[in-house]
């Protein structure tokens, strides 16, 4: 065929798309199977206040590792976790896990832990019911869970997304707003949904130390959600340069593998540990060099 086509550079091209869709098809059967194979498993990456640098929370970010293509990353499988309805399933396996978890860890942890929602579940009427069953059974307070909700999942079909987040707020969750300044900011959102934090994009915080007018736009950021009486966190802290400057700003929170990188269960358990008994400073300065 690659000939009457017009040539190797088309067939190519085709096997290579082929390819592409084939991985995703297979990907996809891969995942339909996770769940019940217990394939996925939480980190939990912690989030620290900025003046006492303690710990008050962690996000829980998801993990699969699939016997047939070894780790694939969220950002790869969400995607098609979306595209194939699955997203639902998974959704309550996370919550259901963090709330297990919250009950393992008991006293070593009593902070609270922030769960990333997909655009897809903002859709669903039914999801603040579902989210308080599972918490009603594992008797954890609401005041323990944060949802992060990105701004592309406020557009799409805002109307049902706005009633969904009303009933998430009117449950009692706090909610948060994912990688803020990434996606097609309308600043209308801000006002238009009650949102508790605000999640600047690690890009901003990787360019305020690089560029002076970057950390104007930064500023800027944070004033603005101060102003509207949002909390602010700061995603993707690396150095301690990106550390000070955001001090600088009363930045109210930080998260980043300058703090820690997301841990499992028993790992961020001891993290929480060392973290009563040690400074921030002192656990930053024991990191080795990168
Ligand atoms: P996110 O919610 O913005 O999560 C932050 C991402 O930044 C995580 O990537 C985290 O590992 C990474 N990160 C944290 N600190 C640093 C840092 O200092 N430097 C760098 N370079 N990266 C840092 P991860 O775990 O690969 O997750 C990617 C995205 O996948 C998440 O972005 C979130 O949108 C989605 N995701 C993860 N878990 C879930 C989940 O349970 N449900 C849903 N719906 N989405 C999830
Ligand atoms: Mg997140
Ligand atoms: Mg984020
Ligand atoms: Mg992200």
């Amino acid at each position: 065929h690659a000939k009457e086509q017009g040539g190797n550079s088309s067939h190519f091209f085709n096997s290579e798309l082929q390819k592409i869709a084939k991985e995703g098809v297979l990907l996809e059967q891969a995942l339909h199977l996770a769940l019940a194979r217990n394939e996925f498993a939480l980190h939990y990456q912690p989030i620290v206040d900025t003046e006492t640098g303690q710990l008050v929370g962690a996000e829980a970010l998801l993990r699969w590792h699939s016997e047939q293509f070894g780790f694939v990353p969220p950002d790869r499988f969400i995607p098609i976790a979306e595209h194939s309805g699955l997203i639902h399933e998974l959704g309550h396996w996370v919550i259901e896990e963090v709330c297990h978890q919250l009950n393992r860890w008991g006293e070593s942890f009593t902070g609270s832990i922030a769960v990333n929602l997909s655009a897809h579940q903002l859709q669903y009427a039914g999801l603040a019911e579902q989210l308080m069953s599972v918490l009603n059974k594992h008797r954890i307070p609401v005041e323990r869970i944060s949802l992060e909700i990105t701004e592309t999942a406020m557009i799409q079909d805002a109307n049902s997304a706005v009633s969904v987040v009303t009933d998430l707020k009117e449950a009692g969750f706090m909610l948060s707003i994912d990688d803020f300044g990434t996606g097609y900011s309308s600043l209308s959102y801000l006002t238009r949904f009650q949102l508790d934090k605000l999640k600047v994009d690690r890009c901003f915080v990787q360019k305020m130390t690089e560029q002076p007018q970057e950390r104007l736009v930064t500023k800027a950021i944070v004033q603005l959600a101060k102003s509207l009486g949002m909390q602010i966190v700061a995603e993707g802290v690396e150095t301690l340069e990106q550390k000070s400057a955001l001090e600088a700003l009363e930045c109210d929170y930080l998260q980043g593998y300058l703090i820690s990188k997301p841990l499992p269960a028993n790992e961020f358990e001891l993290f929480a540990k060392n973290l009563t008994r040690a400074s921030l400073d002192e656990c930053i300065a024991r990191l080795p060099e990168a």
